[in-house]
């Protein structure tokens, strides 16, 4: 793991203190979190008319902390779709996109649409292909990238590939959701922007839905304020509010769920029933090497195949009584999903399991795997 700290290096304290003490108010008498303001118009005179138009205050905090953490300026969406629905609104028709052939379903069903409606030419590479990204760089107008890859975790050499030379005026995104700031902080290896769905491990407790775009350049900041105001795609105050609370104990969550991970990927290497365990932290994934020298971390998630059928692992999924049978990722308890079931999913292998390991005490999921493992033999 590089300990050497890159990722804070525009950051005046660690990102763990940042989390917890950026965008408060601080006037005297002020409460000290950005209260939750339910309003959707303002007293004229001041430069908040609107809150579709101009924010909210809580908006305005959870804003401050995400662009501190990814070093850039953050917009703030009603949803990771919403945020990346915006980034994909800058392309023209015809316009050209290359997006990893491991990518997240909804980002893919966007792509989908812009080939049948707006002509675009989209084009999958597999994430671990650097020369074939280098290659496409030079002509493509979006580069959208997603390392760790969702579900499969493939990792992408973001360094190498976010200074590549490209096509003039095109657009370099990185999806960082899996990985989150405290991991990989893609503007500062060049990426134009980076998209996370704040659904997962900033708000951190399967209760909201939120997205957030940081952008490197203001003026692409400003392009997003006007598609998040056109579009409507604005956050409601009670997810933004709930998604900064959930900000304040990020590095905890990710400290403690990634360290479970690791824990729960190298003993199912070793279980019988159990083969493909893929966690980039594993010295045997072959993203390993590469990741080590950019990722502080390799994240809560981990996927495995269950030997047998789907039926096999659908059996697994239902056996667990702690870690819960649901999708998503990201918050502080476990959850399991057999993903080839999910529909447009299905190029994946049908027994494949994909976990995000949460905040639990590791001996309890651990048992709960080998319980819900112990069925299969039966
Ligand atoms: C969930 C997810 C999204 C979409 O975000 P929503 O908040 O569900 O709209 C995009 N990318 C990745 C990697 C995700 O996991």
């Amino acid at each position: 793991m590089n300990q050497s700290d890159s990722n804070s290096k525009d950051l005046d304290v660690s990102p763990a203190t940042w989390l917890i003490s950026a965008g408060r108010p601080s006037d005297p008498g002020a409460p000290l979190n950005s209260p939750l303001i339910p309003a959707s118009n303002f007293v004229l005179g001041s430069s908040r008319a609107y809150a579709r138009d101009d924010a909210t205050p809580a908006w305005e905090a959870f804003e401050t902390v995400v662009g501190g953490l990814e070093g850039g300026t953050a917009v703030s969406f009603a949803s990771g779709m919403a945020a990346a629905a915006a980034l994909f609104g800058t392309l023209r028709v015809g316009a050209t996109v290359i997006f990893p052939t491991d990518c997240y379903a909804g980002v893919v069903g966007l792509m989908k649409e812009g080939v049948g409606k707006r002509g675009w030419n989209c084009v999958r590479l597999p994430a671990v292909d650097t020369e074939a990204w280098l290659t496409h760089a030079k002509t493509a107008d979006m580069i959208w990238l997603e390392s760790p890859t969702n579900p499969l975790l493939d990792i992408a050499d973001l360094p190498r590939i976010c200074k590549a030379p490209r096509k003039a005026g095109s657009l370099l995104v990185v999806d960082n959701t899996i990985a989150t700031p405290l991991n990989q902080r893609p503007l500062a290896f060049g990426a134009d922007a980076v998209m996370h769905s704040a659904t997962k491990y900033m708000g951190g407790h399967s209760d909201l839905l939120a997205g957030v775009v940081v952008a490197r350049d203001p003026a692409l900041a400003r392009e997003m304020r006007m598609a998040r105001e056109l579009s409507g795609g604005t956050p409601g105050t009670l997810e933004v509010f709930l998604a900064l609370r959930g900000l304040r104990t990020m590095a905890l969550r990710v400290a403690a769920s990634q360290a479970n991970a690791m824990a729960i990927a190298s003993r199912l290497t070793e279980h019988p029933l159990v083969h493909s365990v893929r966690y980039p932290g594993l010295p045997a994934h072959p993203g390993h090497k590469i990741a080590s020298t950019f990722m502080r971390g390799f994240g809560g998630v981990v996927t495995f195949e269950v030997e047998g059928d789907a039926a096999r692992a659908d059996a697994v999924c239902r056996s667990l009584k702690i870690v819960r049978h649901a999708t998503s990722l990201g918050a502080v308890e476990s959850t399991i999903e057999r993903r080839a079931a999910v529909p447009g999913q299905e190029h994946l292998p049908p027994g494949l399991l994909r976990m995000s390991v949460g905040c639990e005490e590791v001996e309890d999921l651990w048992r709960d795997l080998i319980q819900a493992m112990d069925h299969l033999r039966g």
